[in-house]
């Protein structure tokens, strides 16, 4: 992983390059040559006068440290160690008797930036993918391995809560900005910079890069600081409801060190790891972590995708051949209704537009991807393509037909994939010519945000096509949840007794918005009645209607969809929901929905009643999906609720939820939510 060079000059190269591996990582059974290699430096007899750190690989220096390595160890004790141990070696580096550069190209990440840190100056390439950044956070976790003590010394307070809060990646001309990094130069002339940056600061002739910062600036980060804390305080607070411990542990332990000297900092750095690597919301978001970059498993090898058609313009369409568009595909549009491609076409034009205007895309790229659009109101131009995904109207005899035409308009192997949410996929391809390649492709609305899709084979569907499709979805840079053709699918699924339970919750008396606090509390991104909203009753009544034949009796359902959709509410897109909308703004609850339930009057009801009669209710129907078949594995039905609804990602999943809460407690539980309030209740397992 290291290989020591040392030129005439005295200047001396680590070269960062993990054998047989994409990216380096940094693990513990390196962390032992690493050391004795810095110890060797050290010595007087290697004498160097500068030491340059760089990677072997094309396009990134280190993405982090092996996460698998941090699950080994249980107690506060153990993990306070291991933040010690990673501390010690990397503060090695600062304690070289000679100057020392990392020179950056492509990604630098959690370790990879801890181990800059400890350099004296750090140069960076203008590769598209270099960046810095300290992503902890999202892991439950903070920098262990002296990020935390060192950042917020090098680029300031702001800089370095905004991205340790966040975790998101410092791209180089920010990253000059805050004074990561004192130089940005192209990745051929890497090595010879970043000698030369070494030799200045060897023989004295530059000592670092002097930053002026506004004055602002300075302020905030010197004596007027407590108000930075107090804000950040309250924002973190907003956000993540006290679910999540690390945030407030970042801001504790800056607040705690900054100032003081490096190692009673260290110290402080090393016990705040320790206590975050024990938490359960620390296992649960690594699970996350393991679970988001599962793939399922291919039984064929996916055919090569160049032209995909939608056929549909609407909210969905318009979707599939924007994501499909800006992943490099050529897409064919179809609708009947010239307006709505009209629509598609200016939903296209606004996205890559914000995408130019936001610098991701150059002006040239963003016309270059519109050109690769075409609309018709037939079928030409479909015969070139090897994928067609139909979205028009969730209506069976409809999407048969359309079936129908396509067989006689594309080759036999082009891959016909539906986006219903709730039709079986099996039924929509009776009567297909070659129903080995019609396959359920369920997107989630807005398809350029939500990242999962749900592939769904029908009973005859190939393994080609499966492989073809889920290839297809994972070149738009979605996760793939592969599901059994049944009705929901999987997420609509557990989706169904959680937005029943809603529903039963009003009908008990709780208000929209106040249920709406809770389920935020709780973790979810937003409440059940403003997701009700967004979806619209119209569609969400479909949905429930299919659900209602397979488990209405079982979920004691309740008929409240179509009780809104007789008062002519559909939600947001007409103004009539829960809340009331008003030129497209979401305002205050409706109070007349009430008159909607069987009793008006609202009632308190408490927020742990309200938290256990919602997870539950997921939890049941989830083991129920995993009993019945529906999904690969219990990771994967994490996986699904994490990214198609929002299920809290610090609770795991609700399988890992299960795991946490145990069987017999669980079923405890449920007996007694089913003894008050139902046998919808009664566990499932
Ligand atoms: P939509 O009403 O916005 O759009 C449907 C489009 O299909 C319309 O533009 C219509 O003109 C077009 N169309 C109808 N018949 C056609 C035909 N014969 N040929 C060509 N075009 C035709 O609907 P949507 O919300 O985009 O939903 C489309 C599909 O996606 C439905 O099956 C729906 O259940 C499913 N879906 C919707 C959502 C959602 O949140 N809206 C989520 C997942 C899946």
């Amino acid at each position: 992983m290291f290989k020591y060079d040392k030129d005439e000059q005295g200047i001396g190269t680590v070269t960062l390059d993990l054998p047989d591996a994409q990216f380096n990582i940094l693990s513990e059974k390196h962390f032992a040559d690493f050391e004795a290699l810095l110890d060797k430096l050290a010595s007087t007899d290697e004498g160097l006068k500068g030491l340059i750190i760089i990677s072997g690989k094309a396009d990134n220096f280190i993405v982090g440290a092996d996460i698998k390595d941090f699950l080994k160890h249980e107690t506060v004790e153990a993990t306070t160690n291991v933040s010690r141990v990673g501390q010690r070696i990397l503060r090695k580096i600062a304690q070289l008797p000679f100057p020392t550069v990392a020179a950056i190209n492509g990604a630098c990440m959690g370790g990879g930036t801890e181990l800059v840190l400890n350099c004296r100056a750090r140069i960076i390439t203008d590769h598209p993918d270099s960046s810095i950044s300290l992503p902890e956070v999202n892991l439950g976790l903070l920098p262990g391995a002296s990020g935390i003590t060192l950042l917020p010394r090098l680029v300031g307070l702001q800089a370095a809560l905004d991205m340790l809060l966040t975790g998101r990646k410092v791209y180089p001309y920010k990253a000059r900005k805050i004074g990561l990094v004192s130089e940005i130069v192209s990745p051929g002339v890497l090595q010879q910079a970043a000698a030369k940056l070494v030799r200045a600061l060897a023989d004295g002739s530059y000592s670092g890069r002097k930053l002026k910062k506004a004055l602002v600036t300075r302020l905030l980060d010197g004596p007027l600081k407590f108000i930075v804390y107090r804000a950040v305080k309250k924002r973190v607070a907003g956000q993540t409801k006290g679910n999540y411990p690390a945030p407030f542990k970042i801001i504790e332990t800056i607040r705690k060190s900054l100032g003081k000297k490096i190692d009673r900092a260290l110290k402080n750095e090393a016990l705040a790891f320790g206590e975050l690597m024990v938490s359960p919301e620390h296992k649960a978001l690594t699970h996350v972590f393991f679970v988001s970059s599962s793939k399922p498993r291919l039984e064929a090898t996916p055919a090569e995708i160049g032209q995909v058609a939608v056929i549909g313009a609407g909210l969905m369409g318009a979707g599939i051949a924007t994501v499909s568009l800006d992943k490099g595909l050529t897409v064919r549009h179809r609708d009947l209704d010239l307006a709505a491609l009209g629509r598609a076409r200016a939903h296209l034009q606004s996205y890559f537009d914000k995408k130019v205007k936001r610098r991701i895309l150059s002006k040239r790229a963003g016309g270059l991807a519109l050109n690769r659009y075409s609309s018709t109101i037939d079928y030409s131009g479909f015969g070139r393509s090897q994928i067609v995904v139909e979205a028009v109207f969730e209506d069976l005899e409809l999407k048969r037909s359309i079936i129908s035409d396509l067989e006689d308009q594309v080759s036999p192997e082009t891959v016909i994939a539906t986006n219903t949410s709730s039709l079986p996929i099996t039924e929509v391809a009776a009567g297909a010519r070659h129903p080995e390649r019609i396959i359920g492709m369920h997107f989630f609305s807005p398809v350029e945000k939500m990242p999962l899709v749900e592939v769904i084979p029908g009973r005859q569907t190939s393994p080609e096509t499966v492989a073809t499709t889920v290839a297809f979805g994972q070149s738009l840079g979605k996760r793939i949840l592969l599901v059994k053709d049944s009705p929901g699918f999987y997420v609509n699924r557990i989706l169904t007794p959680y937005l029943n339970e809603t529903f039963k919750l009003l009908e008990d008396g709780i208000a929209a918005d106040v249920l709406d606090r809770y389920a935020r509390r709780m973790g979810f991104p937003v409440g059940p009645c403003t997701l009700i909203d967004e979806v619209g009753f119209d569609v969400a009544a479909k949905v429930s209607d299919v659900m209602a034949a397979f488990i209405g009796n079982r979920l004691e359902m309740t008929d409240h969809n179509t009780r809104f959709l007789n008062d002519d509410r559909l939600g947001r897109k007409n103004g009539r929901g829960f809340y009331a909308y008003e030129h497209g703004k979401k305002g205050a609850a409706d109070n007349t929905v009430y008159q909607l339930f069987d009793d008006p009057e609202r009632k308190p009801i408490p927020y742990d009643e309200a938290r256990d009669r919602l997870i539950l209710a997921i939890l049941n129907e989830a083991a129920l999906t995993w009993s019945e078949g529906l999904i690969e594995s219990r990771d994967t039905g994490d996986l699904g609720a994490i990214f198609g609804f929002g299920y809290p990602p610090f609770l795991g999943g609700p399988f890992w939820t299960m795991g946490s809460i145990g069987k017999d407690k669980l079923n405890d539980r449920l007996s007694r939510l089913a003894e008050r309030h139902g046998g919808r209740f009664a566990p499932a397992l």
